[in-house]
C-alpha cells in the first residue's frame, strides 16, 4: 500500500471567504480531516460537501493535558497517512503561527511521512483588517510583533521580554491571553509604554459576530472585563489602533452582526444568504420547505400538444425548471413554444425562463398573481384563447378563477407541491426561543405555513419577519406572527431593501 500525505492547512480566522484556493482544492479531495476547535465548522461542512470524509475532532475535551493530546493528534496523522490516506490536518488562522504546526511537521518529518504545508490568513493579521486596524502605518508603526499572552510552562517556552517590546514603537498583536490580559498591561506599562498608547480588543474576528473593544493601555483589560470578552480574541496595542475611526468597516455594514432565519427552500436559499452575508447578517438557514415533482404524467400529456396552447403561464421558477426537464425528456426544445405566447409572475420567473430560451411576453409590475391578471386584462388576445397553467397544487385560484373571467380556456396542470423540509428546525426553535433571532424572512405563504409547523408557534412569534409581499405578509399574521416590514416590490431584492431600511 502507498502511503499517504498529510496536509497541514490554515482554515483562516473564519470567514469561509478567507480560506485559500488550496486548502478548498484539498477539502475537496482527502480522506480524512483533522480539525480543532478555533476551525468554523460550518465552513467545515460547506466545503466537504457530501463527500464521504471521516472527520476526526481533536479540539479541547476536558481533563486532558495538552501535551497528551498534541501526542495523541501526531500519532493519529501517522497512523492515518500509513493507512493510505490522503489527510488534511486543519487549523484555526495559519499552522505555524502559535498553531502547533511545526511540532506536528517534526513529527511527520521524523516518522518519514510526506506532507505539505498550506498558509493560512492568520487572526492576529485578519482580525485587525476586518476591525478597520492595519497593523502597520506610516508614521504610525514600522514594525508588528506577533505575541502570545499566554506562556504555557509545558511548552517549555522562552518567557517573553515584555520590557523589551514596550520600548518599541511596533504594533504589539496579542494571542491567546484574554484571561492574562491584565498582567501583560502591567508589563508593558512598567516597561515604558504610554498608558494611552491605544488598543482594542477583536472577539470572535471575522464573524458576523465580530466585537470590538476600544480603550487604552490604561483601560483596555477593564473594558475587556466589562464586556465579558471570551475566547475567541486577539489583542492590538499601538497608535494604529486610532485609525478605525476613520476606517471600521465591517462593523458599519448595514445588517451588521444581524441574525436572520432564511426559510427559503434549500435550493433557492443560497442568493438571499449570500446577499444577507454581504451586508453583514448572520445567516441561519431553516428551509422550511421542499419541492416535490408531482406525477408527471398529466404535464407530460399537456406538452404533447403545448403547440396547441395559445398561452402558457408560470407563475414560480419552480415551474420553469419542472416544465423544462419534462420537455427536455420528451425531446422538446424552445422551438416547440414558438407560437405560444408567455407569461411569467415576476423577474426571476421570467430570468429562468430566459436561462432556457424562452423569453416571456408578459411580466407584471408587481409580481403577484392579482397584477398578473391585470396586465393581461388590457391584452385582445386572452379572451376565448386556451390556456396552460402548469403550477404548484396548491396554489391559490385566484389565478385560474382570473383567467376564467377574462374568457379564456383554462387548464390547470399540478407539476409539484411544496411540502415541509424544517432541516434544523429544532435547533433554530432553540434560537428563537431564546431570544437568538432578529428577523425571519419569509418568501412565500407556504414558507410561512411551514416555518410555523417546524418550529412551532410560539417560537415562531417570538421573532419578527420580514416579508416578501402582501400575500405572505396576510399568510404570515393569520399564523399570529409579526410582520415588521414588507418588500415594496416581490423580489428578493426587494427584501433585502426592506431590511436594510429596518435597520436605519
Ligand atoms: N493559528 C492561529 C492561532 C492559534 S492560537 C492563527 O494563526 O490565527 C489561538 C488564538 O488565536 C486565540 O486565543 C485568539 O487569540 C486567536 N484567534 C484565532 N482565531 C480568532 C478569531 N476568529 N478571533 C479572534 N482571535 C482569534
Amino acid at each position: 500500500m502507498t502511503i499517504g500525505t498529510v496536509y497541514l492547512v490554515g482554515a483562516g480566522p473564519g470567514d469561509p471567504g478567507l480560506l485559500t484556493i488550496r486548502a478548498r482544492e484539498l477539502l475537496r479531495s482527502c480522506d480524512d480531516v483533522v480539525y480543532d476547535a478555533l476551525v468554523n465548522e460550518e465552513m467545515l461542512s460547506a466545503e466537504l460537501g457530501g463527500r464521504d470524509v471521516a472527520r476526526h475532532f481533536v479540539g479541547k475535551r476536558g481533563g486532558e493535558s495538552a501535551s497528551a493530546r498534541q501526542g495523541d493528534i501526531e500519532r493519529l496523522l501517522v497512523r492515518l497517512a500509513r493507512e493510505g490516506r490522503r489527510v488534511v490536518r486543519l487549523k484555526g488562522g495559519d499552522p505555524f503561527v502559535f498553531g502547533r504546526g511545526g511540532e506536528e511537521a517534526q513529527a511527520l518529518a521524523e516518522a518519514g511521512i510526506p506532507f505539505e504545508i498550506v498558509p493560512g490568513i492568520t487572526a492576529g493579521v485578519a482580525g485587525p483588517a476586518y476591525a478597520g486596524i492595519p497593523v502597520t502605518h506610516r508614521g504610525a508603526a514600522t514594525a508588528v510583533t506577533l505575541v502570545t499572552g499566554h506562556e504555557d510552562p509545558e511548552k517549555g517556552e522562552r518567557g517573553t521580554d515584555w520590557g523589551a517590546l514596550a520600548r518599541t514603537n511596533a504594533t504589539l498583536v496579542l494571542y491567546m491571553g484574554v484571561r492574562t490580559l491584565p498582567d501583560v498591561v502591567r508589563e508593558l506599562l512598567a516597561g515604558g509604554r504610554s498608558a494611552d498608547t491605544p488598543a482594542a480588543v477583536i472577539e470572535r474576528a471575522t464573524y458576523p459576530a465580530q466585537r470590538v473593544i476600544i480603550g487604552t493601555l490604561a483601560t483596555i483589560a477593564d473594558r475587556a472585563r466589562e464586556a465579558s470578552v471570551a475566547a475567541p480574541a486577539i489583542t492590538i496595542v499601538g497608535d494604529v489602533v486610532g485609525l478605525r475611526d476613520e476606517i471600521e468597516w465591517f462593523d458599519r455594514r448595514p445588517l451588521a452582526g444581524a441574525r436572520i432565519v432564511v426559510t427559503r427552500a434549500r435550493a433557492q436559499a443560497s442568493s438571499l444568504s449570500a446577499r444577507l452575508r454581504e451586508l453583514g447578517a448572520d445567516v441561519i438557514e431553516m428551509p422550511a420547505i421542499r419541492v416535490e415533482p408531482l406525477d408527471p404524467g398529466p404535464l407530460d400529456r399537456a406538452l404533447a400538444v403545448a403547440p396547441g396552447y395559445d398561452w402558457m403561464i408560470f407563475t414560480s421558477q419552480n415551474a420553469v425548471e419542472i416544465v423544462w426537464r419534462a420537455m427536455r425528456a420528451r425531446g422538446l426544445d424552445a422551438r416547440t413554444l414558438g407560437g405560444v405566447r408567455i407569461a411569467a409572475i415576476g423577474r426571476a420567473t421570467a430570468d429562468a425562463l430566459l436561462d432556457h430560451g424562452m423569453a416571456a411576453d408578459v411580466v407584471p409590475q408587481r409580481f403577484v398573481a392579482e397584477s398578473l391578471l391585470e396586465a393581461l386584462e388590457t391584452r385582445d388576445d386572452v379572451s376565448g384563447r386556451r390556456v396552460l397553467l402548469p403550477r404548484a397544487a396548491d396554489a391559490r385560484d385566484v389565478m385560474p378563477d382570473g383567467l376564467r373571467t377574462l374568457g379564456a380556456q383554462v387548464d390547470v396542470v399540478p407539476i409539484y407541491r411544496t411540502v415541509m423540509d424544517g432541516e434544523g428546525a429544532a435547533r433554530v426553535a432553540a434560537r428563537l426561543t431564546a431570544g437568538d433571532v432578529d428577523l425571519v424572512t419569509l418568501t412565500s405563504s407556504s414558507t410561512a405555513r411551514y416555518f410555523v409547523d417546524a418550529v412551532g408557534a410560539d417560537a415562531a412569534r417570538a421573532a419578527p419577519v420580514a416579508s416578501i409581499g402582501p400575500v405572505t405578509s396576510a399568510a404570515a399574521r393569520a399564523l399570529g406572527l409579526r410582520v415588521a416590514v414588507e418588500a415594496e416590490e416581490s423580489t428578493i431584492a426587494g427584501l433585502i431593501a426592506a431590511l436594510t431600511t429596518l435597520r436605519r
